[in-house]
């Protein structure tokens, strides 16, 4: 789009216009055809259903206001809306798109110039100017509308219109998985691109164009310190390793792209305008944003995020920080999340979580669950459709969000809010009650925890201990991994929030989606299968012999239970735990017992379950990591998530295998991977025989209530003779529901 500036004096009526308050889109249309002089100036916006309404005109009939309706891609109207771009028609009524409305009585004029208006990537409408001569617009007006159509977006989505006459910009529904059960609603924040800046337009342009150049000079200083110091350029380059070297590369490629910056010519251009320097900013990134996004090239479109990491430094160095503290309550929006970003979220108060990619079992899931903060994923395009301070409803018991929900949806949510807080209090019910089965046996649920925050967890939901304890998770929150005294003081206020209820600690499971940023961790082509968890705890001893003695510190003459997560083969496993009984011989008061065990979550360890047994003194399934190893299917892969099923042939009979061999060598088994919080599964790996469950808090009472209904005795014959049939199934799921259906309450 051009930016050569428009007439000043109409800029600076609109202006003026913007100043006094909500003012009404008749007296915009007024202004824009008399400033352009032409004899009509229509204004449609976008209504629910994509649909196109004119809103308000100056020359068309007034009764039309209201009436008028053009479906996107209907007429030039919803032609300019489905393209996005401008139409310069000398004669549109002959244009083979035209549709006739002949409420309107617009067969009066022949000439139309219709342009988009567009919002950080988003069709607000269309606003049209028309003349009766047949005639084409010169380059100059047509570039005086565009510049307009922007003002006027920008006007509108600084709240200028009336709320009768602002855009009803479509309400947006969203299938997404759920990945941690809840329901939120609040204000959009978006984790990724700049939040638009509150203030847009300005009356000293040549002010905004010197804070705008300082700004990108601020800009080039810090990106030419970061090559500088950071990778190191100035000392000895030809010593520096390949990843530097890389990395030093795709450095000075956004050293480029920022320093050439063609998008921050138009950003001036738009100041000149009218535009602060920070509207200014974010309307050229989300122009670039969007001209990029059509790109087919994936390396390209890669450079998106260097474009929003770019126009987010301009922003800050600009003042623009505050645009990123979400309002309480907000519902978070993003493309992809790592564990870290999510805590970061988490202490700024979000309420919820809607991600376009995301799998239940990738860490930022698991952590939303402990959490207990509703997540759901697989909302493909909801940040780009989403401006920040939307109203987004969240629902992830049923998977679903929706940008800017309607009244009668609202209240419907408002039921279901209403009928989980009633099935959650009937829950409640069971919190102080054994986890007992409808045939009398009894399990133990424990928690799978990692946050100090997530102690009261225990008492509030009843558990029986604390099956997992992730210890990276507090290292993730701080960013760094603890000292011995720190982390000794973190796991002594575990142990006492547990009473004596037990607890085992898993040794940290860095790496993968885990990564600590000071732990230099080369890049690596399968992060899953890479140098990560106990790998690096071997690789780097020091590192786990000393949260073996903080945990022997904290334990402080206590029992204490440690396992040790991804376990490839025995000679690993008695490595590690040569590392923490050689603590143990040091620490004093020692723990009054000392188990140690093993996750299973690596498959080639099935095969050393002879030797393995006889030497851990329990064993713990990672149903998460088991699962991905076994089906070679990557957990955090989205399109993978439904693909392979824990309900299915080969894994229960692994199941039914290891609860044999367990018992037989009187070595206690749990599961304490993310299937063991749901009620299905849960059920029927106590038919199986596990005993013990590890789960996220959120879970446990709903697992009870599971249980509590359940006979194993009857389940287990239904599964024998299902897993007898073997008959190449993939999964087991549809029988076993319906068996549950029939004889089960959830
Ligand atoms: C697992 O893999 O099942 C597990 C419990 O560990 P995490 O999810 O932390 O990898
Ligand atoms: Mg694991």
């Amino acid at each position: 789009m051009s930016l050569a500036p428009a007439p000043r004096r109409l800029l600076t009526r609109l202006r003026a216009l913007a100043a006094r308050g909500p003012a009404p889109l008749a007296e915009l249309v007024h202004l824009v055809a008399a400033e352009l002089v032409t004899e009509v100036c229509s204004i449609y916006v976008m209504r629910p259903g994509e649909v196109l309404e004119l809103a308000a005109t100056e020359g068309l009939r007034q009764e039309a206001v209201g009436q008028t309706r053009l479906r996107v891609g209907e007429g030039i109207v919803g032609l300019v809306a489905a393209t996005g771009e401008a139409l310069n028609l000398p004669d549109a009524q002959n244009h083979p798109a035209f549709a006739y409305r002949g409420e309107t009585g617009e067969d009066l004029f022949a000439s139309m110039l219709a342009v988009p208006l567009r919002r950080a990537g988003r069709m607000l409408g269309v606003i049209a100017v028309q003349n009766r001569n047949p005639r084409r617009y010169e380059p100059g007006e047509v570039e005086d509308l565009e510049t307009v159509a922007m003002l006027l977006a920008e006007m509108i989505a600084a709240g200028v219109e009336t709320p009768a006459d602002l855009p009803a910009v479509m309400p947006n529904a969203f299938a997404a998985s759920p990945l941690a059960p809840g329901l939120a609603l609040g204000p959009a924040v978006l984790h990724g691109p700049a939040a638009p800046p509150a203030t847009t337009l300005a009356d000293d342009p040549e002010a905004e164009r010197a804070r705008l150049r300082e700004a990108i000079a601020a800009m080039r200083q810090g990106l030419d310190a970061l090559l500088d110091n950071g990778l190191g350029v100035a000392h000895a380059p030809e010593a520096q390793s390949p990843e530097l070297a890389a990395s030093r590369e795709v450095m000075e490629a956004y050293r480029l792209a920022a320093a050439d910056g063609g998008w921050l010519r138009r950003a001036e251009a738009a100041i000149a305008s009218g535009l602060t320097a920070e509207a200014a900013v974010h309307h050229s990134a989300a122009e670039l944003r969007e001209r990029m996004r059509r790109v087919a090239n994936p390396y390209l479109r890669e450079r998106l995020a260097d474009v929003e990491d770019m126009a987010q430094r301009l922003l800050t160095a600009l003042g623009g920080e505050a645009a990123h503290a979400p309002a309480p309550g907000a519902v978070l929006l993003a493309r992809r999340l790592g564990p870290a970003e999510l805590l970061d979220w988490h202490t700024r108060g979000i309420a919820g979580v809607v991600l376009e990619e995301g799998s239940p079992s990738g860490h930022a899931a698991i952590l939303a669950r402990a959490l207990g903060l509703p997540m759901a994923a697989g909302a493909e395009g909801i940040v780009e459709a989403a401006d920040p301070g939307d109203e987004v409803l969240l629902d992830a018991e049923e998977g679903q969000a929706v940008l800017r929900p309607e009244a009668e949806l609202r209240h419907a949510f408002a039921r279901a809010l209403e009928a989980r807080r009633s099935r959650l209090a009937a829950h409640e019910a069971l919190r102080d009650r054994p986890a007992l089965t409808a045939d009398g046996k009894r399990l133990s649920l424990m928690l799978n925890v990692g946050l100090a925050l997530e102690l009261d967890r225990l008492d509030a939901v009843g558990a029986d201990g604390i099956g997992l304890f992730r210890t990276e998770i507090a290292m993730l929150a701080r960013g760094t991994v603890t000292d011995v005294p720190e982390q000794a003081t973190f796991y002594a206020r575990v142990l006492d929030a547990a009473g004596d209820r037990p607890v085992v600690f898993r040794t940290l499971d860095l790496g993968a989606d885990k990564a600590l940023p000071g732990l230099a961790h080369p890049p690596e082509d399968n992060p899953a299968m890479g140098w990560r968890s106990l790998r690096l705890g071997l690789d780097r001893p020091a590192l786990l012999r000393r949260q073996a003695r903080a945990l022997l510190l904290g334990a402080g003459g206590r029992r204490l239970g440690i396992m040790f997560p991804m376990v490839a083969n025995v000679a690993e496993f008695r490595a590690a735990r040569a590392l923490v009984l050689a603590e143990a011989a040091r620490v004093r008061p020692a723990p009054t017992s000392l188990a140690i065990g093993a996750m299973l979550e690596v498959p080639s360890l099935l095969w050393q379950l002879g030797p393995l047994l006889h030497e851990v003194d329990f064993l713990s399934i990672g149903t998460n990591d088991l699962l991905q190893f076994l089906f070679a299917a990557d957990r955090s892969t989205p399109a993978l998530a439904t693909r392979y099923d824990m309900l299915s042939p080969p894994v229960l009979t692994l199941f039914a295998q290891l609860v044999e061999r367990a018992r037989a060598a009187g070595v206690p088994l749990s599961v304490c991977g993310e299937h063991a919080g749901r009620p299905l599964e849960a059920v029927v790996m106590a038919a199986l025989g596990i005993e013990t469950l590890s789960m996220q808090a959120a879970s446990l009472l709903e697992v009870k209530a599971a249980l509590a209904s359940a006979d194993l005795g009857k389940l287990r014959t239904f599964l024998d003779a299902l897993l007898g049939a073997d008959d190449g199934a993939a999964s087991l799921r549809e029988p076993l529901e319906a068996w549950a259906q029939e004889n089960i309450s959830f």
